[in-house]
């Protein structure tokens, strides 16, 4: 039982070392508490989209359907679950790359304007489905900074993604200012909002707002955790202000490379 503890008797080296082996102790409990939580998380968040898989191709099997509408209608539902399925899985691969360490990202001379426009064309067409302004303001001068162009497409996906998903109706906007050292970049939507007691927990792994809201959504409740450490590996900060009802902004700041 690696997590016994021992007893102190002395405060000499016997004594310290028996501190040492007690923090251990405490240490690997912790973990491993952790990843059994995360273990258990993992497995209800997989459960779903299996069942649904399984429970709509029954009802194909069985010919349980009307018309050739409601068919088609069912097997649309079994390729969104699908494509969940498949995103929950590379988000896992990659968070667990992230946590572990071993994910290496480049460092690369990016220009921020030229990253939130090539985002901003392909989240356009889901934008324009919903019937949402999508607007980028883009920096004068440009904005340069390190980092590696496709992790740092990928933070800004991630919350394009959720500011389109959240929000009815509206706009949605990317604003990119350049400082002396900082370049900041926010994104702005008009939807929903976050309550403010749970603003800081966005960010941990699989937490959503409003459990059943966020599943029918589409969400893997991965998105902000990987890019909250993708933005730490850039040594830059991300922050969010929302008020319900009235929209929310999430603010990266990055350092800021003079060329
Ligand atoms: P998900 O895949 O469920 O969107 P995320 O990690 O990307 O998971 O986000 C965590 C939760 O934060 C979401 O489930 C949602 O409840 C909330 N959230 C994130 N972005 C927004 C936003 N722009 N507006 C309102 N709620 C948001």
């Amino acid at each position: 039982q690696l997590e016994t503890r021992v007893e102190v008797h002395s405060d000499d080296e016997v004594g310290s070392l028996a501190h040492a082996i007690n923090h251990m102790a405490e240490e690997l409990k912790r973990y491993r508490d952790s990843r059994n939580e995360f273990i258990a998380n993992i497995s209800h968040e997989l459960k779903t989209p299996v069942t649904y898989l399984e429970g709509y191709a029954q009802v194909i099997r069985q010919g349980w359907y009307e018309t050739e509408e409601e068919k088609q209608q069912y097997i649309g539902i079994i390729a969104d679950e699908a494509k969940r399925l498949n995103r929950i899985i590379q988000d896992l691969f990659d968070l667990t790359k992230m946590e572990e360490g071993q994910l290496s990202i480049l460092s690369e001379q990016v220009d921020m304007n030229v990253i939130c426009q090539s985002c901003l064309f392909k989240v356009q067409h889901k934008a324009e489905q919903k019937g949402l302004q999508l607007q980028l303001f883009p920096a004068e001068p440009h904005p340069y900074i390190w980092g590696d162009p496709v992790r740092l497409e990928q933070i800004m996906l991630n919350l394009l993604d959720n500011a389109i998903r959240y929000t009815k109706a509206g706009n949605v906007s990317i604003r990119v200012t350049t400082r002396t050292d900082h370049i900041h970049l926010t994104i702005t939507d008009t939807g929903q909002g976050i309550p403010s007691d749970e603003l800081s927990y966005v960010f941990e792994r699989f937490y959503r707002v409003e459990k059943s809201r966020s599943r029918q959504y589409g969400g893997s409740g991965l998105g902000l955790a990987i890019a909250a450490k993708l933005v730490d590996m850039h040594q830059a900060t991300i922050d969010v202000q929302s008020q319900e009802s009235i929209g929310t902004t999430f603010t990266l700041t990055f350092p800021r490379l003079i060329p």
